[in-house]
């Protein structure tokens, strides 16, 4: 658990899975080639893959946010106990994830907002836990913002549902509206927003919309320091080289790879540390431009 200052926010994380080997890269990229690796060799590997057998290290872990008074948890990983057949890596586990929170000093019960950067299975997960056979809120006291367009794009009462051009991986999502979103709208935790929206005087969500239709994305200014936690804007540093790389997750092709150039000129431009969700230890890099792309330092 590596502590980090922005400003006078302070930010932790806790891993749910180290994955190492995590996916082989053109399993995860489609695009991948060789000649990246060969050309960023000692950026990329050891820590982020392995250059000879191409096979990726990433993680799933929160961001832990004390923002002013408030304790702000982004992204929920996968959970327990949550059947997921079709994405065995977090299928029905048992992960000691609220022992690992309370270890960087957060109860469920300190939580004062929970902020999905969208509703895939990996993001939402610890939004609930299994009490007495039903999922509960395991944040009890907090507010879970969620995008609405993120929650119209996984409910199966929206009139638009499913949505056209949806991607044919998003069945790995099944059954993660029923046990991971719809209990907290059900016991009265969560908040819709639609566009910009402030959490705080640090904190605010802006629309980031292309791995998934209602992505967003957090920023965080504090005493002129910035970051950004981006989801799964990007999965891996590779795409901070190769921007027009998606994932093979990602919903809407072209709108993916025009946020994620947005989201690295930003980084770039404003020198904000870069937070996804699923870069490999220390989990956060800073981004320069490189020519019509991108290059990156762990941090
Ligand atoms: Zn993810």
């Amino acid at each position: 658990m590596s502590k980090r200052m922005i400003g006078d926010v302070a930010i932790d994380q806790v891993v749910e899975l180290a994955l190492d080997p995590a996916f082989a890269a053109d399993q995860l990229l489609p695009d991948f080639n060789d000649e990246v690796v060969a050309a960023n060799r000692a950026l990329l590997s050891p820590r982020y893959m392995n250059a000879d057998s191409k096979l990726l290290v990433m993680s799933i872990h929160s961001w832990i946010v004390r923002s002013g008074d408030n304790v702000v948890l982004i992204d929920t990983c996968c959970g327990n106990q949550k059947p997921r057949p079709d994405f065995p890596l977090a299928n029905m586990l048992d992960v000691p994830y609220l022992e690992r929170l309370e270890a960087a000093g957060v109860r469920a019960q300190d939580v004062d907002y929970v902020l999905c950067t969208h509703l895939h299975v990996d993001h939402c997960g610890w939004n609930t836990q299994l009490r007495n056979g039903k999922w509960v809120p395991t944040f009890p006291n907090a507010k879970y913002i969620f995008s609405q367009t993120e929650y119209d794009q996984w409910n199966p009462q929206d009139p638009t549902y499913p949505k056209a051009g949806m991607n044919p991986t998003s069945g790995v999502n099944a059954g993660v509206f029923e046990d991971s979103v719809l209990p907290i709208v059900e016991h009265g935790l969560a908040q819709m927003v639609t566009g910009r929206h402030a959490i705080d005087r640090n904190l605010s969500i802006e629309p980031a919309p292309g791995h998934t239709f209602g992505s967003i994305v957090i920023k965080l200014d504090s005493k002129s320091d910035k970051g950004l936690f981006c989801g799964d804007v990007m999965h891996h540093p590779i795409q901070v080289l190769r921007p027009d790389w998606n994932s093979a997750f990602c919903d809407v092709p072209a709108l993916a790879r025009h946020t994620r150039r947005r989201v690295l000129g930003y980084c770039a431009d404003e020198g904000a540390v870069l937070m996804p969700a699923h870069f490999a230890a220390p989990h956060a890099v800073r981004v320069q431009r490189a020519g019509e792309n991108f290059t990156f330092q762990p941090a």
